[in-house]
């Protein structure tokens, strides 16, 4: 359970004053932007930066995935973005993931007659409903969701265009739902509901999430993102499908109903991380609320070891202005300070004026709030069963190595995930460099905080390996010769598994 600020282990109780630490030497001014911001940035593609040029300065900025917001556009203009990251990707020798993220059950009104918005007006009624409604009115109109009248109940709560408008259901009968106003405006076409009390039993997938999702699948992104996750299966869902398709796609499972919070330790479990999408977690739990919940969501994830990204309005003012507000400044540097590992920009680069200084902004308000002392110390949870002990006991011994000897690196070599997962949940100070033989993992760590990934020729035996992994960390800037790394490897497969020093 997540519900109320009581509930679970609070965030500030695990950062006692010993975990404070006196700051350690920051990294180097002299490396390259990737690897000494160390908190990834996540930017949605979108009309606003559709130029080549663009997306580009985009990611010398700072970007290091990229989201395709499968909500808006179509395949044939996801496809050209999806083709225009891989080249530059190639081009400028860099990692950039590719995140689908697929709309889920997002309930929307109808459309209403001519397109014209209707006024909707405090105390007036207004029927939804599922029978087909094409030309909607102020009286009556129609839903995408078939489900919605078995759904609600009298007395149920339902939100319109962001909680713009608020009805209050006072009878179901078959497909109608009357409703009264009790926060009018203006209705336009297809505006997104929100029903923050009711169980919403739509399918996790709808026939445009499947298509969606096949499509992702066969052009190879890094990650599918699924939005309204409920509970465990929603996850489980994609997952067979993806399995089914023969591939494996870590999952994204986006929070941002009030069941997923009460599920969220299945969802945890099942899914590869999440996203606090503050969004529509907003309106769905209450605005007051948002602030703790995203720090337990935050706390959950990294001590089970998941990815977590913290998502929308970081830098919603910019979507028109040239500057952060302070507001936004400090929202960003909080959500490093409540241990997100990567954060979101959604409107502000998708549709967005000034899409490049959105990122610069970013990247100069993480770059300061890495260097103080409020990087929260991460202590994995030895319990948990979604990482092997071996792993979690080996990472922190090579962190604390790196701390205890002040290493100017960690080079790390391994076929799965888990020990740059678990190496980046500790928040070392220096650049830790992961040596990939295999394009998707390169790309996958761009959302690991902290980890700077190269990619290199697979060899056939591990010393030929990170020799030339160092090589190629030193010609990308990450580290230089005479300094200390420490090297971890392992091999699972091969039974190799260990920790030693090398001066470069
Ligand atoms: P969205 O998700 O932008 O796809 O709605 C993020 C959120 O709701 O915060
Ligand atoms: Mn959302």
């Amino acid at each position: 359970m997540l519900h109320g600020a009581a509930a679970g282990p609070h965030i500030l109780a695990a950062m006692d004053k010993s975990a404070y630490r006196t700051p350690l030497p920051i990294s180097d001014p002299a490396l390259p932007l990737r690897a000494r911001k160390r908190t990834k940035i996540l930017a949605t593609l979108g009309p606003a930066c559709d130029d080549p040029g663009t997306v580009r300065a985009m990611l010398e900025a700072g970007v290091n995935a990229v989201r395709l917001n499968m909500s808006h556009g179509g395949h044939a203009d996801q496809l050209r973005r999806l083709k225009l990251v891989r080249e530059l990707s190639r081009e400028m020798d860099r990692p950039v993931a590719i995140l689908a993220d697929l709309q889920g059950p997002k309930i929307r009104t109808g459309k209403l007659k001519d397109g014209q918005p209707v006024e909707l007006v405090p105390g007036a009624k207004l029927v939804i409903t599922t029978d087909p409604c094409p030309e909607g009115t102020a009286q009556r109109v129609g839903t995408t969701y078939a489900g919605l009248s078995k759904d609600l109940k009298p007395g149920d709560t339902i939100l319109i265009d962001d909680g713009k408008m608020r009805l209050r259901v006072e009878d179901v009968v078959g497909a109608d739902i009357t409703t009264t106003v009790e926060v009018g405006g203006l209705l336009k076409n297809s505006k997104g509901l929100n029903l923050p009390g009711a169980n919403v039993s739509a399918q996790a997938l709808s026939e445009k999430d499947r298509e969606d999702l096949a499509w992702a699948i066969e052009n190879g992104v890094d990650f599918i993102a699924l939005s309204f996750v409920r509970a465990a299966r929603d996850v489980r869902h994609v997952k067979s499908r993806i399995a089914e398709a023969g591939r494996s796609v870590p999952v994204i499972a986006k929070i941002e109903r009030p069941e997923a919070l009460s599920n969220i330790d299945g969802i945890l479990a099942e899914a590869d991380g999440i996203m606090v999408a503050r969004g529509d977690l907003g309106i769905e739990v209450s605005i007051e609320r948002l602030p703790v919940v995203q720090k337990e969501l935050i706390l959950r994830a990294n001590r089970l070891g998941k990815l977590v990204i913290t998502a929308t309005q970081m830098l919603e003012s910019m979507i028109e202005g040239e500057m952060p507000s302070r507001a936004e400044a400090t929202d960003i540097a909080n959500a490093v300070f409540d241990g997100t590992g990567a954060v979101m920009l959604s409107g502000e680069t998708a549709t967005g004026k000034h899409p490049v200084q959105a990122v610069a902004a970013m990247s100069s308000i993480l770059l300061e709030a890495e260097k103080s002392r409020y990087l929260p110390v991460i202590e994995p949870d030895p319990e948990a069963q979604t990482f092997s002990r071996s792993v979690m006991s080996l990472t922190g011994a090579a962190h604390r190595i790196s701390v205890e000897i002040g290493a100017d690196a960690i080079i790390l070599s391994s076929r799965t995930p888990e020990p740059a997962l678990l190496l980046s949940k500790r928040r070392g100070r220096v650049p830790m460099v992961a040596i990939c033989t295999e394009e998707r993992q390169w790309h996958a760590y761009c959302l690991y905080w902290g980890i700077a990934a190269v990619l290199v020729e697979p060899a056939t035996d591990l010393q030929a390996l990170l020799e030339t992994g160092i090589d190629s960390a030193i010609a990308h800037g990450f580290v230089r010769d005479g300094q200390q790394a420490v090297v971890l490897t392992h091999y699972d497969d091969r039974s190799v598994a260990g920790i030693k020093l090398q001066r470069i």
